[in-house]
């Protein structure tokens, strides 16, 4: 579903990403593990073309995604993203939140749409929030929301950047049960995670970058169990 070939990207004279080679088959859970500052969120959001690459190229359903000639805003509706930071419309409400891009892109009626939201909020846990604004939300619950809006576009993959990360410890578990679900149900998810637990259970591959470049990957009982890099090990040593 996924491949990038030999992914660059500078900011400034700094190289962020200094050659990334990632293949994420359909139905597929990668997780992201590394320290912070290792390039995870500059290669998520290059997936998506949040960020421009220096060079190299993603291809995403068979389109290079990186390449003037594609229609970058078709494909990207496929790709739903979920951020550390929920961004959801703070003036809309939560059913107006999932409804209003699928709406305006014409992906339905309104009556359609509200009832795909309205399942959406049911499957992760907040239909009868659907009436509420964000202001009145926990971040555990905002993050549930964000997820489903993302789901409202009905996306082949869905990409996670530490969607845990900003929550209170009482309500990771919530959101996580979400993904997990969504990984059960087979969405092909590329995760950006500080949870080993979370990788190690529900990952199908795990990848281990630092410093720009993929170290490390391999199933989570490899990598975790029996890791071979040095700076694999000594990252772990440090978060197990
Ligand atoms: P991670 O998500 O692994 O913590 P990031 O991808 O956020 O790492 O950042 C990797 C490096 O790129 C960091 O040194 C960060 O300061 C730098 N960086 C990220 N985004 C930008 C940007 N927009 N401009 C300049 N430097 C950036
Ligand atoms: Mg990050």
């Amino acid at each position: 579903m996924i491949n990038v070939k030999d992914l660059h990207k500078n900011f400034g004279t700094v190289e962020v990403l200094k050659g990334i080679n990632l293949d994420v088959d359909a139905g597929e859970v990668v997780a992201i593990i590394g320290p912070s500052g290792s390039g995870k969120s500059t290669l998520l959001r290059c997936l998506n073309l949040l960020e421009t690459p220096t060079s190299g190229e993603i291809v995403f359903e068979g389109n290079v995604l990186n390449d003037k000639r594609t229609n970058i805003n078709q494909h990207r509706q496929k790709m739903g993203m979920v951020f550390q930071s929920f961004n959801l419309f703070p003036h809309k409400n939560v059913l107006d939140n999932l409804t209003m891009t699928p709406q305006l892109l014409k992906k339905g009626s309104k009556t359609e749409l509200e009832a795909v939201a309205l399942g959406l909020l049911n499957k992760v846990g907040l239909e009868e929030k659907a009436s509420s604004y964000p202001s009145q939300l926990s971040g555990g619950q905002k993050q549930r929301v964000a997820i489903a809006r993302a789901l409202a576009m009905n996306p082949d993959v869905m990409l996670f950047d530490e969607p845990t990360s900003a929550l209170d410890p009482e309500v990771v578990g919530d959101v996580l049960g979400v993904m997990k679900n969504l990984a059960r149900e087979g969405m092909t998810m590329v995760v950006v995670t500080h949870e080993m637990g979370f990788a190690r259970e529900v990952a199908d591959r795990v990848i281990f970058m630092d410093k720009g470049i993929v170290q490390e990957e391999g199933p989570p009982e490899q990598l975790f169990g029996n890791p071979q890099n040095e700076r694999t090990q000594s990252f772990l040593s440090k978060v197990l």
